[in-house]
């Protein structure tokens, strides 16, 4: 139940948005969502889905903090190294919002656990650091029906698509094979800007309330430079013979075995 008072409401500064309103607000309140990978990009989602009052958040992760996620991974402090981030932003969530169920298990996906971790959720969000985990992820959402929002980021550089299955382009109608281990850039090896996790955070995010919200989606592949200050969406049609969403499709969850971040 929403309280209308607008200095008493939690929410009144989102309901009054045109977009939401108090219908859209009760969608959010019923609906779930899960986090894969809670570092730079999943705990800033998680910590705005939370805020916003998205009513039943599980947030997956196997590691624990470092001191050099600290540069880009708003939600801990130092005296959080060693914990393991699932626990921490479940935790530091809680206290953001006391009205909303929030759960961190700490665990790897992999191709055994992940049909069982999606399939009662209504939104499944991309905070992982690696594609192999993405492939899981972008099957196995295909598979149940579910829709997800892919986001990854390097230097300053980050991308987001929304992918309703069958209905918009998968992961896999743009990269039909899951890339060799080595030949895509990691922020281990090249380094990230603090800023491109936050913006390609926020752009999943608002797409996440969109869907909960029974909005349509943005379209197309977001390709953004925080750098060169600059944002392009590409066009993406979907493969008719793609793997797993088109006619060519077959079962890939034996041929993936990965963990979050
Ligand atoms: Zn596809």
């Amino acid at each position: 139940m929403i309280i209308r008072d607008k200095e008493n409401d939690r929410y009144s500064r989102q309901t009054l948005y045109h977009k939401v309103g108090c219908e859209g607000q009760e969608m959010l309140m019923d609906s779930r969502a899960l986090v894969i990978g809670v570092g730079a990009l999943g705990g800033n989602i998680a910590n705005l889905l939370a805020r916003s009052g998205v009513g039943n958040i599980l947030l997956v992760d196997r590691d624990k903090v470092e001191l050099n996620n600290l540069q880009r991974q708003l939600i801990f402090d130092e005296t959080d190294i060693g914990k393991p981030k699932a626990e921490v932003v479940a935790r530091e969530l809680k206290q953001a919002n006391t009205s909303i169920k929030i759960e961190g298990r700490v665990m790897e996906v992999d191709a055994s656990n992940i049909h069982e971790l999606i399939k009662e959720v209504d939104i499944v969000l991309d905070g992982t650091d690696n594609v192999k985990t993405r492939f899981l992820i972008n099957d196995a959402c295909v598979q149940l029906g579910i829709p997800w929002v892919y986001g990854g980021v390097v230097k300053a550089e980050g991308m987001t698509m929304t992918i309703i299955p069958k209905t918009t382009p998968c992961l896999r109608c743009i990269l039909p094979n899951i890339p060799e281990p080595g030949s895509t850039q990691t922020c281990n090896e090249v380094g990230i800007l603090n800023g491109i996790p936050a913006v390609v955070a926020s752009l999943q995010a608002t797409e996440a309330l969109k869907i909960l919200m029974g909005k349509e989606p943005s379209k197309g592949l977001a390709l953004i430079n925080i750098w060169d200050r600059k944002m392009e969406i590409v066009d993406i049609e979907r493969n008719q013979n793609c793997q797993s969403c088109g006619d060519g499709a077959i079962d890939q969850t034996a041929s993936a075995d990965c963990g979050g971040e």
